[in-house]
């Protein structure tokens, strides 16, 4: 076995860095030292490892403990506190086991330490413990019948390892690969010893800044400290690692993807901008005020934009976009609104419709046979002549300037050829073969479908004069340090505040099987003259999921009110016959609306007041708030009825926290501690490397601290040496799950 796992290079091609040539191995050049070097861990082991994501060196030593063991914290068992968590130590005296019920079996140790003894018990019939043993447990201490007693206690041992540990602090590691604690111990200290000093690729002055320590010192003490309370900087810094990694490659990507690129350069606040603002009938509120100047900012620099517009349904997103779409037609160029769905294209396209219409910017309409001459007049300005604006969904378009549909071909010739101004449809509409004759902005709705590719496609729309500005926009608005995280490549502009004389949705929770207090819900709304959305978690009934389906609860209610006007409307129906849909629920022919949760987003109708969610327990929290949002939009309040039998906790929690709170915000944070934040990367960027040691939550402080030090170094050079030390480690470490945050 070499002593020096320096040597291991020349036989595994481990990768020398620059930091190499200093004193000591980088983590990037111990990612690249196979596990199986390690004293103690054998073939078997190392595939067992390897299959559990601790393959190199580096990343054995980034599993770090969960616990430590402190001698000087040993209680006496004479006097150790109830009912508190607390560690004692001692010798096993005697042990039993015995079978209490078919399936159960109760091991029970009696344990001295000299001052006292107590009694054990475990429910686990593979527990191993032997009389005689030195053993520490932790748990909590109760008196039972007399005497001292810990139910189910995490049990360790200090047995044979003094050597090993430095001070009188023991590590206790998370079992991985089939390896537990003890087995670890040794095989740490060897890995750990063998690899130092480790290189700290992080500039001194940036860590004197921070109040970090250095990286040697913090694998060290993480793993074998003095003292216990040293691990707690020891810590603070490997996280502040991980988020640096992260964090880099976000900023990476996107200096790669948008701020190396050239950009459309606008010019802002010209004329159709302020016909625009001064026809609203009501004062932005100062959110609005304040996005609105971070965009037109952006929108003005010759680099792309690349920011996400976050604000709850109804903050009042529609306005800006608009206003940043104006501002690229002003400046002669093109925009594009892209939906998840061609439901929430149509409604972008008559929202956007309407609102040109309001401020006097809505082109003439003509014949459809007189179409063909509009090219001759479109250098006339945008000021006269109108915004022209084209819906594209299937195989027709629909225009603010021509009576009727016209073929789809026809609508790309008048987007290549500039006669559109802008284009509503879904992501199609950045495909392949869809030309624009100048697009100098993409708006996207709903950021998480958005995949990193399409980006790459936007890039590549790259008409001559530069890369499009991105205006991604979603209504699941998460907290700041959360949204550093996500969105670490993106500028993030925040709505929080609601334009006035918005009122809260009345939330209540009833009973699943409450159908007749539900329906005569439906039905007072209904005589009020108000419309009603109707959610259920299934399309059609199923074997296998015992909960309520669109197509069931549409025939019940038909039959169970026949005087109200029911509508189905689900994802599996035709894009011609959900649009046909809304328009007539729109247009008030449809009183309630039977749905799945394909109304999720964006639906604006002001005269729907009541919204009922069926197995409201399914729902993920950030889903019930967004479908809340549909009602009460108007000058109506909006009621909410969450019907569920909640049968798990974090069922019931959710609802709990929907009766509470109408922030989402708020929301989106209980969301997160609900679900952990091994889901926080989901969705679009799957395959994400997680967090291992960070929490977002309560280390946003140095996650703040990560951006900014990625964000300098990356502004002051995307090569440096420190970038790209980082870079390598991204790739080393996150092995495949990197590929979303070094793609570009
Ligand atoms: P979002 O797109 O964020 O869900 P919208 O832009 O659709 O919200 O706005 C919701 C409603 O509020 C619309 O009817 C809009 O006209 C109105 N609205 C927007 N901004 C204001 C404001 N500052 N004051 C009053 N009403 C506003
Ligand atoms: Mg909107």
């Amino acid at each position: 076995m070499d002593n020096d796992l320096r040597t291991a290079k020349d036989h595994h091609g481990a990768v020398m860095t620059s930091s190499d040539t200093r004193a000591g191995r980088s983590l990037a050049y111990l990612a690249g030292v196979p596990i199986d070097r390690v004293k103690g861990i054998g073939p078997q082991r190392a595939k067992k490892l390897t299959e559990a994501g601790i393959g190199s060196v580096a990343q054995f030593l980034l599993h770090v403990p969960r616990r430590y063991l402190d001698r000087s914290q040993l209680f006496d068992l004479s006097s150790v506190p109830l009912g508190e968590e607390v560690t004692v130590g001692g010798v096993v005296r005697h042990v039993s086991k015995r079978r209490i019920s078919k399936n159960r079996t109760m091991i029970e140790a009696v344990i001295g330490d000299g001052t006292s003894v107590v009694k054990a018990v475990w429910f686990n019939p593979y527990l191993k413990i032997a009389e005689g043993e030195e053993i520490v447990l932790s748990g909590k201490a109760e008196l039972f019948r007399g005497s001292l007693q810990m139910k189910a206690p995490d049990l360790d041992r200090f047995e044979g390892q003094d050597s090993l540990v430095t001070g009188r602090v023991m590590p206790i590691y998370p079992k991985v690969g089939g390896m537990a604690s003890q087995k670890l111990l040794g095989s740490m200290d060897n890995a750990l010893r063998r690899s130092r000093p480790i290189v700290d690729i992080v500039p001194g002055e940036i860590l004197d800044r921070l109040g970090l320590v250095g990286r040697d010192e913090a694998f060290s003490t993480i793993h074998f400290p003095e003292d216990i309370n040293d691990t707690d900087r020891a810590r603070e810094r490997l996280v502040f690692d991980e988020f640096l990694r992260i964090q880099m490659a976000l900023k990476k990507r996107a200096h790669d993807d948008f701020e190396s690129q050239s950009g459309v350069s606008n010019s802002v606040k010209g004329e159709l901008y302020h016909r625009f603002r001064d026809a609203l009938p009501f004062r932005l509120t100062a959110d609005q005020e304040q996005v609105i100047e971070e965009i037109l900012e952006d929108m003005e620099r010759p680099r792309p934009m690349h920011r996400l517009l976050q604000g709850e349904v109804g903050s009042g997103k529609t306005v800006v976009v608009i206003i940043a779409l104006l501002t690229s037609v002003e400046s002669e160029h093109q925009g594009a609104v892209m939906a998840p769905t061609e439901v929430l294209a149509v409604q972008h396209y008559l929202g956007t419709e309407l609102a040109l219409e309001d401020a006097g910017l809505a082109p003439p309409i003509v014949e459809s046979g007189a179409a063909d001459t509009l090219s001759l007049f479109h250098t006339e300005p945008t000021t006269t002549r109108g915004v022209r604006i084209g819906l594209f969904t299937g195989s027709k378009v629909t225009t603010n300037f021509v009576y009727g549909d016209i073929s789809r071909a026809r609508g790309l010739a008048w987007l290549a050829d500039g006669t559109i101004d802008i284009a509503f449809g879904t992501q199609a509409l950045i495909q392949s073969g869809v030309e624009f004759h100048s697009l100098g902005i993409a708006v996207v709705d709903e950021q998480h479908r958005f995949g990193v590719e399409q980006r790459v496609v936007l890039r590549d729309k790259n008409t001559g004069e530069g890369v499009p500005d991105l205006l991604l926009m979603t209504a699941t608005p998460i907290p700041r340090t959360l949204a550093m995280t996500v969105y670490g490549d993106l500028y993030v502009s925040t709505i929080e505040e609601m334009p006035l004389g918005r009122t809260d949705v009345v939330t209540e929770a009833i009973p699943e099987s409450a159908d007749s207090k539900i329906d005569r819900r439906i039905l007072r709304t209904v005589a009020e003259g108000r419309q009603v959305f109707v959610v259920c978690p299934l399309i059609d009934d199923s074997d296998k999921i015992d909960a309520r389906s669109a197509t069931a609860e549409f025939a019940r209610l038909r039959v169970a009110l026949p005087g109200v006007r029911f509508e189905l409307l689900h994802g599996q129906m035709r894009s011609d016959e959900k649009a046909d849909v809304m328009h007539r629920f729109r247009r008030r022919e449809i009183d309630a609306l039977v749905s799945t949760t394909v109304i999720e987003v964006g639906i604006d109708v002001p005269n729907a007041t009541l919204m009922v969610i069926h197995n409201a327990d399914r729902f993920g929290l950030s889903q019930l708030h967004q479908l809340r949002g549909r009602v009460g939009r108007g000058e109506h309040v909006g009621t909410c009825l969450l019907a569920a039998d909640p049968t798990t906790s974090d069922g019931e929690r959710r609802i709990d926290a929907m009766l509470k709170s109408n922030d989402g915000f708020h929301l989106a944070r209980v969301d997160l501690e609900i679900r952990g934040q091994g889901t926080v990367f989901g969705g679009a960027q799957s395959g994400a490397a997680d967090l291992r040691l960070g929490d977002i939550l309560r280390d946003h402080e140095l996650l703040a601290a990560a951006n900014l030090v990625a964000k300098e170094a990356v502004d002051a050079d995307p090569s440096s040496p420190f970038v790209e030390d980082v870079m390598r480690e991204v790739v080393l470490l996150f092995g495949e799950s990197a590929q979303w945050l070094t793609r570009s």
